[in-house]
């Protein structure tokens, strides 16, 4: 098989395996890492038909990581996807009226960070080894909700490992908080930061950038990585799903041989979407990608424009997971599209550094056709999930509502009738509050914990494990601090000084 390397999108540093890019996380430089080429994959849908989720898995992943052996990798995989998800199928699509839901919520936090975050330690542990790095790997990583609990889960007890991750302290929802901090593991630390999402990403980027900081962390045994989308081993296995949804409609019979379908996703730091590209790159039918933003709109207005615009006021909305400005991977997305050009990146990453926008050309604009965009206000995602409850009686989560209500209006101003799979990111038990409160009013003053059992009770679902004893479980990280004194509370955590 050809070896894949692996560049930064903003040109400095040698190329690297894959295996190294994982354990850095993010490139030298401050850019991103990207495969040299997307790998083609011979897309033979009866083949691939007759594949688990593992073996897809595999056959995908396999096309990037080109420098584990098949051993290695399967036995990542085996090790993620297991038991810890309540559905065989680890990602099933389910048909509510004439609409497909991709439902990526059935791991252990009940987000779709799941399934590439119950990989990635895997990935990484065997990164080292392959490496012969006899050093501990520090994750830090920022969550804007679901990404931290995820991690923790994943990361939790692995050995020569340590995790810390920092949360916005205001716009998470109660269980996302609560899931965060009862945590109990030996070897994670969590940690609110004063501040947003976008300040929790700037400042674990530049601790990964400070030559000092790894320098001093190196004499003292550790290395970083990252558990953010930032990481190629968080992103490659999201590619795998588009496959599995693609081909759950192709057995369900809704299409046929060579049919394209569209996908919808709810987009915040833009890697989900950014894999549905990859599959589409990689040989996968689909036709169009859909990106749909809650009120902070700043993707879809670049989709739509080609400004870049973070000049604007940051919106603590009902689905926080979406809740930023700077969504790391377009990085990924303007690499490609700029014709591989690190240069090009290069400078439009210094402009929006310091004048926080950026334009792309007209021949980077007509590279975006395969993306379409388009957004919900917090009053639309509340109408998606009282419409869904009203005709199906069934209940989704406001992500995957801001995903819903995009598609309606897709739907309705381009008549396309394209099969079309949304992707349903996270559980309606995560954001009980705004979810109950969509279905009827009476529920507005009902308290989290009483609303997650009315929700099992009217929608018919059992209350996921992850989240039964919330409520009871002591809550065991109390640490605040203000974003500038991140560096401190990591070197704190490590005991170093
Ligand atoms: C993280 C998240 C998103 C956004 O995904 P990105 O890869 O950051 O674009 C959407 N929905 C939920 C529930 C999430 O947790």
């Amino acid at each position: 098989m050809d070896n894949l390397i692996y560049k930064s999108t903003r040109g400095h540093g040698d190329p690297v395996s894959a295996s190294k890019a994982i354990l850095r996380g993010i490139a030298e430089d401050g850019g991103l890492f990207v495969p040299s080429f997307i790998p083609k994959i011979d897309f033979n849908v009866k083949e691939f038909s007759k594949l688990n989720y593992k073996e897809l898995a595999y056959t995908v992943m396999s096309k990037f990581f080109t420098d584990f052996t098949e051993e290695e990798l399967k036995s990542c995989i085996d090790k993620a996807y297991d038991d810890k998800f309540d559905t065989k199928e680890i990602a099933p699509v389910k048909k509510i009226g004439d609409d497909f839901f991709l439902e990526l919520h059935h791991g252990p936090t009940l987000a779709f960070k799941d399934v590439a975050l119950s990989i990635l330690p895997h990935l990484l542990k065997t990164s080292v080894k392959k490496q012969g790095i006899d050093k501990e790997v520090l994750i830090l990583t920022a969550t804007s909700g679901d990404t931290g609990k995820a991690a923790l889960e994943g990361f939790n007890n692995v050995e020569g490992t340590k995790i810390i991750v920092f949360y916005p302290e205001v716009g998470v929802s109660i269980v996302q908080e609560l899931q965060m901090t009862t945590h109990d593991g030996d070897n994670t630390f969590v940690v609110a930061i004063k501040g947003n999402f976008d300040d929790a990403q700037k400042a674990v980027k530049e601790i990964f950038t400070d030559n000092k900081m790894r320098e001093q962390l190196d004499g003292k045994g550790f290395m970083f990585s990252s558990a953010n989308s930032i990481n190629i081993g968080r992103l490659i296995p999201q590619v795998v799903y588009y496959f599995s949804a693609y081909l759950d409609l192709y057995k369900k019979g809704e299409i046929s041989e060579g049919d394209k379908i569209n996908v919808v996703v709810p987009t915040g730091n833009f890697g989900d979407i950014l894999a549905g590209y990859f599959a589409k790159s990689m040989g996968l039918p689909l036709d169009k990608l859909i990106c749909a933003s809650n009120k902070n709109k700043v993707l879809c207005d670049f989709i739509n424009t080609g400004k870049y615009d973070r000049n604007r006021e940051f919106y603590v909305t009902n689905s926080p997971s979406m809740d930023i400005l700077v969504s790391s991977n377009l990085e990924r997305l303007l690499y490609f599209i700029s014709g591989e050009n690190p240069e090009k990146i290069q400078s439009l990453m210094d402009a929006l550094s310091t004048k926080g926008e950026y334009s792309i050309d007209e021949d980077m604009k007509n590279k975006l056709k395969d993306f379409y965009a388009g957004y919900a206000s917090e009053t639309e995602t509340c109408e998606a999930i009282t419409e869904l409850y009203k005709t199906h009686k069934e209940a989704i989560d406001t992500h995957t509502a801001v995903a819903y209500s995009v598609y309606k209006k897709y739907k309705e101003n381009t008549k396309d009738d394209t099969k079309t799979v949304i992707l349903s990111t996270a559980s309606p038990f995560k954001f009980p509050k705004a979810v109950m409160s969509s279905i009827d009013k009476k529920y507005d003053d009902v308290n989290e914990f009483e609303l997650i059992k009315e929700l099992s009770k009217i929608a018919h679902y059992a209350i996921p494990q992850g989240i039964r004893d919330i409520d009871t479980k002591p809550k065991v990280h109390n640490t605040v601090c203000d974003k500038k004194d991140i560096k401190n509370v990591v070197l704190d955590f490590l005991k170093i000084k």
